[in-house]
C-alpha cells in the first residue's frame, strides 16, 4: 500500500511524520530526525542535508540554507534583498535568465536553479528517507508551509513538491499543525479553546493566535519577526566566543587575524566556528557549560598555529540573549493589541521550535505569564510535522472515521484562514474590486461583475493582487478570458473566484446569467507560464495601440484569441506549450502586422521541418518524421498559396510536437540573423558577445537534450538564449 506522510519543511530544518495508529518521527537515512534543509553540489550530484551542511567549510559558495526564504519570491523583494546582502549567505542570488524580470534564482555549481528546484531536491530527500522507513513508496503528503507565504510563496511549495514527485494532500498553515498535534493529546471533543503559537525557529520567530473549536482551527491573527530566531542567537554566541578567543589568547583583534587567513582555511575556519558555535549553544540547554574547540587552523602574525579551546557557560549565553527573547516577549504583546485580544483570553501558550528548548525562553515566558499556561512537548522543532502527519493520516483515502470520538478530535481542519485580499482588474486596468476579505473563513466563493467596454469585445484580462504585507498590493497572477460571443458594449460579466481550504484559487468566467458557459481561467503564476502571459499581455497592448486597419487588428485579436483559448486548456507546469506561447506569439505578431510575410508559411515550416531532422533526425519519431517528409514534398508539389498555406499549418503542427528542439535550432537561426544584421543601430552594444554567447547555449542545449537532462533544466538555458534574443526584437 503507499504511503502518505506530513512534511515540515523548513527554513533549517525539515522533519518528516508518520501516522498509523500513532503518530511518529521517520528519521533520515543518517538516522537523524531532523534533515538540514540544506543543498550542495558535488561531483554531479545534489547533496542534501548534514553532508551537504558540511560542505559550508570547504565551499561555502555552493551550499545553499534558508531557500524557503526564496520561495515564490521576486528580486526586488525586500526579504530576498537582505538575504543577497547577508553574509550568512555566500551564495550567489540572481535573476533567472530569461525569467520574467522578477524571477529569482540561485547559483549552485555554476549553474542556475531556482528556489522550487532546490526545495525539490530536499523533499525528494525526505520522501526517500521516509520509504526507507517504511519499506513502501510514499506517494502523498501534507506539507506545511508559514502562515504568511502568500499565495505566490504556497504555489512555489506545490510546484517544488510536484518535481520530487510528491502529491500535496493539503498544504498546512505551520501553526495550525502545531495546533493540531497539541489539541490530539489535550482537546476533548467540543472544547473550545485560543492558542498561541510561539514558533521560535532557525530564521524565523512566528506567532500566531488560533481559535480551535469542534476541529476547527479559525487563525486570528499571525506576527513575530521574519528575522529573529536560532541564527541570532548564533550570532551572538559566536560573538562570545571569539572576545574569549581574543582574551585568552590574547590576541588584539580576531576578526582581523580570521580575514589575513587564506581563503581556504578562512572558509575552514568560519564553518568550523558555525557548526561548533550551534553545538555549544544546543549543548548549554542541557548542560551548564560547553567547550568550543577547533585545532589546527587560526594562525597569529608569525603564522604559528593557535589551537582554540574555551568554555562558555549558560550564564554566559543567557546574559547575551536575554534581550531577543525580551523582543519575542514584546511581539506577542504587539499582536495582542493588534488583534484587540488580551492574555487572558489566550488559554495556552504552545512552544513550538527549536529554539524553544532554550530552558531561558520558557523561564522568560512562565515568569511573564505564568506557568499553566506555557505548553511544549520534550522536542519542539517535532510538533509541526506530527500535526502534518495526523492531517495526512486523516485525509489518506484508507482513514477510518473512529466510533468513538471521545478524548480525541477525531475530525480535524476543515477550515482555515488567510491573511491576504484580492482583486481583480477589469481591461481598462482602472477598475479594482475586492473580493475577499481578509481572515473570511475558507473555502469560498465570490462573484464580481464586470461590464465590457467595446462592443463584440473579445479579450478580457483578469489580474489578481493580494495584500501580502501592509496593505502593499503585490500581483499574484494573470489570465485572459476570451468572450466567444459577440456581445454589445457594457454587456455583464461573472467572475466567479473561489479560494480553497488550501488558498489555491480558481477562476471562472462566464456572461452573466449563463453560467453554463463557464470557462476555468489558467493563471500564470512563475514560470515559463509568467513569462507566456506577459508576453500576451504585451502583444494584446500592442494589437489595440499600434493597428490602423481594423482587419488586422481583428486578425490579431483573433490570433491571440485562439492562444488564449489554448492557455485555458493548460495546467500550469511548463511544458512545449507554453514554451510555444512565450516565443512564437511575438514572431506571429509581426507577420501579420507586416501583413504579408514574405516567406510563406509553406516555405518557413518546410525549412524548420528540414532544419528538424538534420539535426535531430534520431530523436524524431520514425511516424512523425516520414509524415514531416510527405508534407513537405506536397508543399513543393502545390501550385497555389493557400494551399501551400494550409499545408504549411498542418507542417508546423508536426514539428510544434517538437517544440523544445525547433525552439533550440531557433536560437541557432536567431542568432545568424542577430549577426548579420549591419550596424546595431538599437542601442545594443554587445552584439558580438551576445552572438557568441548564443551559440555557446546552442551547442550546450544539443549536448543537455542528446545526453537526456531534466527537461527543466533545458528549460532554463533556453529561457536565458531567449531573453538574450529579445533584446533584438525589432530587428528580427
Ligand atoms: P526551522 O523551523 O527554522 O526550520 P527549527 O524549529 O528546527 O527550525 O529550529 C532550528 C533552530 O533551533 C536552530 O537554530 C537550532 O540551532 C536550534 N535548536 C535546536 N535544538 C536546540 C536546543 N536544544 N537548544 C537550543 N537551540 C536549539
Ligand atoms: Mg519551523
Amino acid at each position: 500500500m503507499k504511503k502518505a506522510i506530513g512534511i515540515d519543511l523548513g527554513t533549517t530544518n525539515s522533519v518528516v511524520a508518520f501516522k498509523d495508529t500513532s503518530v511518529r518521527i521517520l528519521r533520515n537515512k543518517e538516522n537523524e530526525e531532523l534533515t538540514r534543509s540544506c543543498v550542495s553540489y558535488k561531483n554531479g550530484e545534489f547533496l542534501v542535508g548534514r553532508s551537504a551542511y558540511q560542505l559550508l567549510e570547504r565551499d561555502p559558495h555552493n551550499t545553499i540554507l534558508s531557500v524557503k526564504r526564496l520561495m515564490g519570491g521576486a528580486i526586488k523583494d525586500p526579504m530576498v534583498q537582505k538575504m543577497k546582502l547577508d553574509d550568512y549567505y555566500k551564495y550567489t542570488i540572481t535573476s533567472l535568465q530569461g525569467g520574467t524580470e522578477n524571477a529569482v534564482a540561485v547559483v549552485l555549481g555554476g549553474r542556475q536553479y531556482t528556489p522550487e528546484q532546490l526545495s525539490a531536491e530536499i523533499l525528494k530527500k525526505l520522501k526517500a528517507d521516509a520509504e526507507a522507513r517504511l519499506d513502501d513508496e510514499v506517494t502523498h503528503a501534507v506539507i506545511t508551509v508559514p502562515a504568511y507565504f502568500t499565495e505566490k510563496q504556497k504555489n512555489a511549495t506545490k510546484v517544488a513538491a510536484q518535481l520530487a514527485g510528491l502529491k500535496v494532500q493539503k498544504l498546512l498553515a505551520e501553526p495550525t499543525a502545531a495546533a493540531i498535534a497539541y489539541g490530539v493529546d489535550n482537546l476533548k471533543a467540543g472544547q473550545a479553546t485560543t492558542v498561541l503559537i510561539y514558533d521560535f525557529g532557525g530564521g524565523t520567530f512566528d506567532l500566531s493566535i488560533l481559535n480551535i473549536a469542534d476541529g476547527n482551527y479559525l487563525e486570528a491573527g499571525t506576527g513575530g519577526d521574519r528575522w529573529l530566531g536560532g541564527d541570532d542567537i548564533d550570532r551572538k554566541l559566536q560573538e562570545l566566543i571569539l572576545n574569549k578567543v581574543a582574551t585568552q589568547y590574547r590576541i588584539s583583534d580576531v576578526r582581523k587575524l580570521i580575514d589575513s587567513l587564506t581563503e581556504k582555511k578562512k572558509n575552514q575556519f568560519e564553518g568550523q566556528l558555525r557548526f561548533k558555535t550551534e553545538e555549544a549553544k544546543i549543548q548549554l540547554s542541557g548542560a551548564r557549560t560547553a567547550n568550543i574547540i577547533i585545532d589546527n587552523i587560526l594562525e597569529d602574525e608569525e603564522g604559528e598555529i593557535i589551537d582554540i579551546d574555551v568554555v562558555v557557560t549558560r550564564e554566559e549565553l543567557e546574559a547575551a540573549i536575554r534581550p531577543m527573547i525580551q523582543r519575542t516577549i514584546e511581539l506577542i504583546n504587539e499582536l495582542l493589541r493588534e488583534v484587540s485580544y488580551e492574555m487572558s483570553m489566550i488559554d495556552s501558550i504552545l512552544l513550538v521550535g527549536g529554539s524553544s528548548c532554550i530552558p531561558l525562553v520558557k523561564e522568560m515566558l512562565t515568569e511573564k505569564y505564568g506557568a499553566a499556561k506555557i505548553k511544549m512537548t520534550e522536542k519542539p522543532m517535532l510538533t509541526v510535522a506530527e500535526g502534518a502527519a495526523i492531517l495526512s493520516h486523516r485525509l489518506d483515502d484508507s482513514y477510518e472515521m473512529p466510533d468513538d470520538s471521545t478524548g480525541t478530535i477525531a475530525d480535524v481542519c476543515y477550515t482555515s484562514n488567510h491573511n491576504y485580499f484580492i482583486e481583480f482588474m477589469d481591461g481598462d486596468r482602472v477598475d479594482y474590486q475586492r473580493v475577499i476579505e481578509k481572515q473570511m473563513p475558507l473555502p469560498m466563493t465570490s462573484s464580481s461583475v464586470f461590464k465590457t467596454t467595446t462592443a463584440n469585445q473579445k479579450i478580457v484580462r483578469a489580474a489578481i493582487f493580494a495584500d501580502a504585507e501592509r496593505g502593499e498590493k503585490v500581483l499574484e497572477g494573470l489570465g485572459f478570458y476570451l468572450i466567444e460571443q459577440d456581445l454589445p458594449i457594457g454587456s455583464e460579466l461573472t467572475f466567479d473566484f473561489t479560494l480553497d481550504i488550501d488558498e489555491t484559487y480558481k477562476l471562472q468566467v462566464y456572461p452573466k446569467g449563463k453560467k453554463a458557459l463557464a470557462k476555468n481561467l489558467t493563471i500564470a503564476r512563475g514560470n515559463v507560464d509568467e513569462r507566456a502571459m506577459s508576453v500576451m499581455d504585451e502583444m494584446i497592448d500592442r494589437a489595440t495601440r499600434e493597428y490602423s486597419s481594423v482587419e488586422g487588428e481583428q486578425e490579431l485579436i483573433a490570433y491571440i484569441g485562439s492562444r488564449i483559448a489554448e492557455i485555458n486548456k493548460l495546467g500550469t507546469v511548463p511544458d512545449e506549450t507554453w514554451h510555444e506561447i512565450a516565443y512564437n506569439v511575438p514572431e506571429k505578431f509581426e507577420e501579420i502586422k507586416a501583413g504579408e510575410d514574405s516567406w510563406g508559411v509553406g516555405e518557413r515550416w518546410t525549412y524548420r521541418a528540414g532544419r528538424l531532422l538534420s539535426e535531430f533526425g534520431d530523436i524524431v519519431e520514425p511516424v512523425d518524421r516520414n509524415a514531416m517528409l510527405e508534407v513537405a514534398s506536397r508543399i513543393k508539389a502545390a501550385s497555389d498559396i493557400s494551399e501551400q498555406d494550409e499545408l504549411g499549418e498542418h507542417l508546423k503542427s508536426l514539428v510544434k510536437q517538437y517544440a523544445i528542439l525547433d525552439l533550440t535550432l531557433q536560437v541557432r537561426s536567431l542568432a545568424d540573423r542577430i549577426q548579420n544584421y549591419p550596424g546595431t543601430g538599437i542601442g545594443i552594444t554587445n552584439k558580438g558577445q551576445d552572438v557568441s554567447q548564443l551559440n555557446q547555449n546552442f551547442n550546450q542545449l544539443c549536448n543537455m537534450i542528446r545526453a537526456g537532462r531534466p527537461i527543466e533544466d533545458v528549460h532554463t538555458l533556453l529561457d536565458a538564449s531567449y531573453s538574450i534574443i529579445d533584446q533584438y526584437n525589432s530587428i528580427l
